[in-house]
């Protein structure tokens, strides 16, 4: 079986050496393979980029290696054992690849451990080696990886993996982290910062992650799949991220988003750090174990197709904030202004109406992972339509239903059918379970909402159950609605442009920018004559209807146009309470008013 032996050789050169045994390697000669991408995050990202040196060795004789392609080795027939000696660049801060220098190395398997092909389906060993560097001393071993007799927890020394699946997917952290636990329902929990943090209310964070924790637990229904659970934490000044895995998440979080001692308001970014760990812990079930046909198995040499990628992140991401409700960690007002705030990115875009749900899923590999200034015309996020289109396939079923049946039930049907047995939900299945769940016919619903590229509509939707759907114009495009905004907004005329500082960072379809042939890109200099400065704010002081005469650089080349402002467009959304319908919104919503 394949044996890894990871040391953080060099961490001022952010270099792992990586020595791989392997007793029996293939007679024909062995071939060894580094995953082109990270299962939960759907671009090609090439891994084998990082590895600088590889040697084979069979006892003291040199075994020849040659590259069959990109991330595929193939080392010439050896009796064995074979030694394979690789050295790894680590030095990307995300959650998805590794990171190693004096005062932390973290690692994904999938940027570390190469396959054994034909070897693969057994099990696998990793020794895990401390630093000698005298800087690192003290470090300690984060990770869900099962420890082999004999390894103390938290310790440096033997670990073991099921098979090759398994190992890429249970990523470590080595370091001075410091260490949270508790327990839900059952099930033991960490929580590893890694990063100085100032005054951590760790109390408050505990509850209300263990709130968190045991409701999604007893949503999917006990005993939880996994025997314990870490979050893995990176503290930055500034930084965002999250991958979820089977028995772990890897986090990256602003230092000012986690709770502070004395502080008791739920801030903005101590609701996006729950958010977060809500939205990663849903995906223990919901894509780590309920995975589409196309996951089953994973593919990693290329990319792999689904139309489904929007039920995973979509449902996900709909479940995330509403258990934050749920559980009493926000309320209902904190909560309407964040899907009011998703209803505004949907529709700020015209690319919703260009590019389906499915199709977004599909072409998540050169599109949505791929954005560039042209996203807003031409593409829609499938996590936030398709948190949109869960919050309608939610509210679909409980009105025709009578409030019988949810998307709860679908979820928990979605895990009994497919989820606990393993089996690979085809393309069609979200669809199926829902129907066979509810005994309705839901192909309308999918039909428009998921297929195709129409507004679901959801104020009509909301309506049904107390909540009024409100639409304003835009103070400027930081603003990210939710909130009825202020002052008179609809005297503002809209360019249609999105900029950073002077530049023009997007143009949208039909807006004034684009009528004035402005482009990305452009850096304004001047408008009305007049040096510009902040030149959004400067244009927006103008009404509907006005012209406004702009000087640009594009490129090196200066040009001039005219603008002629647009109305402004009313895509800003808010929610609000309605005073009827109470009952339908508290028996959705689980939550008091
Ligand atoms: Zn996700």
């Amino acid at each position: 079986m394949p044996s890894y032996r990871v040391t953080p050789t060099n961490p001022a050169a952010h270099l792992f050496t990586v020595e791989l045994t392997v007793d029996q390697p293939d007679p024909d000669g062995q071939v060894l393979s580094l995953p082109a991408w990270i299962p939960g995050s759907y671009l090609v990202r090439e891994f084998s980029k990082n590895i600088v040196t590889l040697h084979a060795w069979c006892g003291d004789a040199a075994v020849a290696v040659t590259k069959r392609d990109k991330h595929t080795w193939c080392v010439a027939p050896c009796a064995g054992p074979l030694r394979v000696v690789y050295t790894v660049y680590a030095w990307d801060l995300s959650v998805r690849m590794a990171h190693l220098d004096q005062t932390h190395g973290y690692f994904n398997g999938t940027s570390m451990f190469l396959r054994v092909h034909g070897q693969d389906a057994g099990p696998q060993h990793v020794e895990l080696v401390a630093p000698s560097d005298p800087l690192c001393e003290g470090w300690r071993v984060a990770t869900t990886l099962p420890e082999a007799p004999g390894t103390a927890r938290y310790g440096f020394g033997a670990y073991v993996a099921p098979d090759y699946d398994a190992l890429i997917d249970h990523p470590v952290e080595l370091g001075t982290w410091s260490l949270l636990t508790f327990e839900a329902c059952g099930v033991p929990h960490e929580v590893a910062f890694t990063g100085v943090v100032f005054d951590l209310d760790e109390a408050r964070l505990i509850d209300d992650l263990t709130r968190i924790c045991t409701h999604q637990i007893q949503m999917f229904g006990e005993p939880a799949p996994m025997d314990r659970y870490l979050f893995q934490v990176m503290v930055v000044g500034s930084g965002y991220g999250g991958l979820e895995h089977r028995a772990s998440t890897s986090l990256i979080c602003k230092r000012d988003d986690l709770p502070r001692l004395g502080d008791d308001k739920v801030s903005d970014g101590y609701r996006q750090f729950l958010g977060l760990c809500s939205h990663e812990y849903f995906h223990t079930w919901n894509v780590k174990r309920i995975k589409p046909a196309a996951f089953t198995p994973y593919d990693l040499s290329t990319e792999n197709y689904t139309v489904l990628l929007w039920a995973f992140e979509g449902i996900t991401s709909y479940y995330d904030d509403l258990i934050l409700l749920r559980t009493g960690c926000i309320d209902v007002d904190s909560w309407l202004e964040l899907v009011g705030r998703t209803l505004t990115r949907v529709r700020r875009g015209s690319g919703r109406l260009k590019q389906s749900l499915s199709d977004s899923s599909w072409d998540a590999w050169t599109k949505f992972y791929r954005q560039d200034e042209n996203a807003t015309n031409a593409i829609v996020s499938y996590y936030a339509k398709g948190s949109l289109a869960a919050l309608g396939l939610d509210l679909t079923l409980r009105k025709r239903t009578d409030g019988r049946v949810s998307l709860d039930d679908v979820m928990r049907a979605l895990w009994v059918q497919h989820g606990q047995p393993g089996v690979g939900v085809p393309e069609r299945g979200i669809q199926a379970v829902a129907e066979a769940v509810s005994g309705l016919d839901l192909q309308d619903y999918f039909d428009l909402a998921v297929r195709g590229t129409e507004d679901i509509p959801l104020e009509s939707m909301l309506a049904e159950v107390g909540v009024i759907l409100r639409t304003r114009a835009a103070k400027d495009s930081a603003d990210k609605g939710g909130t009825p905004g202020k002052g008179d907004l609809d005297r503002r005329g809209d360019v249609g442009a999105v900029f950073s500082g002077a530049r023009i960072k997007a143009v949208r379809d039909g807006g004034a920018a684009q009528a004035a042939g402005l482009s990305a890109g452009d850096v304004v200099v001047a408008i009305d004559g007049i040096k510009a400065g902040k030149a959004e704010a400067q244009l927006g002081r103008k009404a509907p209807g006005s012209t406004a005469r702009v000087h640009v650089f594009r490129r090196d080349e200066l040009l001039v146009r005219d603008v002629t402002l647009g109305a402004p467009a009313q895509t800003t959304v808010w929610l609000e309470l309605a005073d009827d319908h109470a009952d339908a919104r508290a028996a959705w919503l689980q939550a008091a008013d």
